[in-house]
């Protein structure tokens, strides 16, 4: 993973700065995938779209607050020194240089309990409540994900209320004429616990690259086992999947904020 530069963006509530981590490249080695479409791989984190702001805490859309530039690759926050602005040492254009860069921090990711305040709050677009709703789907499953990794047989922890409630919200907002969201409505209705219908929604044919999350997901349909698992890849399997479609690490990413 090669990380860039902070960008630097202004939040829209109180005009502060805030920083941006600038991914420039990932790889999936060694990662993993879910039964959920979570990729767990430390070298292709997943983008927030919805950040909270350092200053004001307002939760904020990254990608529709205003982009000033970005820092010079070796520029931390605390060494601006003006003359270096009037030097023109920063990739920033200098006339658009403000003092209060200075205070320009990280922005802060919004925890599981936030995320659920904003959902609980309503009036989003569809394609932003999806993107929230798989975001707490992936952290709520989170723990047993670290117990199934660890070998431990209690990461059969059965979905909370407030989980059940999320993924059958969730199922509402996907789109049963494509294959990777039919794939995440069969998962939905498997950790539900309803598996006859998670089985029917896997019938009939689906890509290659999809074959092994499928074939995961129905395994675990005959053992009536709605707990999130790992994607069973063959040995030998992956590299030949990984060639043949780019785009294996984002099955079920539905992360789409624009890119500047
Ligand atoms: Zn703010």
């Amino acid at each position: 993973m090669r990380i860039g530069p902070p960008l630097i963006r202004r939040c829209s509530a109180c005009q502060g700065f805030f920083e941006e981590t600038n991914i420039q490249s990932t790889n999936t080695f060694g990662a993993c995938l879910w039964t959920d479409g979570r990729l767990m791989a430390s070298m292709c984190p997943v983008g927030d779209w919805l950040v909270k702001c350092p200053h004001c805490e307002a939760f904020l859309w990254i990608d529709e607050q205003e982009y000033l530039g970005e820092f010079p690759d070796d520029f931390y926050p605390d060494d601006i020194d003006p003359d270096d602005i009037e030097n023109g040492n920063f990739i920033l254009d200098p006339d658009d240089f403000d003092p209060e860069l200075k205070n320009a921090e990280h922005y802060e990711t919004p925890s599981t309990d936030e995320i659920f305040s904003v959902l609980e709050k309503g009036e989003l677009p569809e394609n932003k409540e999806r993107h929230l709703r798989v975001r707490v789907w992936w952290s709520e499953n989170n723990e047993r994900r670290y117990m199934f990794a660890d070998g431990f047989d209690d990461h059969e922890i059965p979905l909370s209320d407030r989980e059940s409630g999320n993924i059958k919200r969730l199922f509402g907002l996907l789109d049963h004429s494509g294959e990777e969201d039919r794939i995440m409505m069969a998962e939905i209705k498997r950790e539900l616990g309803e598996f006859e219908a998670a089985k029917e929604l896997l019938e009939g044919p689906f890509p290659r690259r999809l074959t092994f999350a499928v074939s995961t997901i129905k395994d675990l349909i005959d053992k009536q086992d709605p707990f999130v698992a790992p994607i069973i890849v063959p040995p030998g399997a992956e590299r030949e999947w990984n060639d043949e479609d780019e785009d294996v690490e984002v099955i079920y990413d539905v992360f789409v904020g624009d890119e500047d």
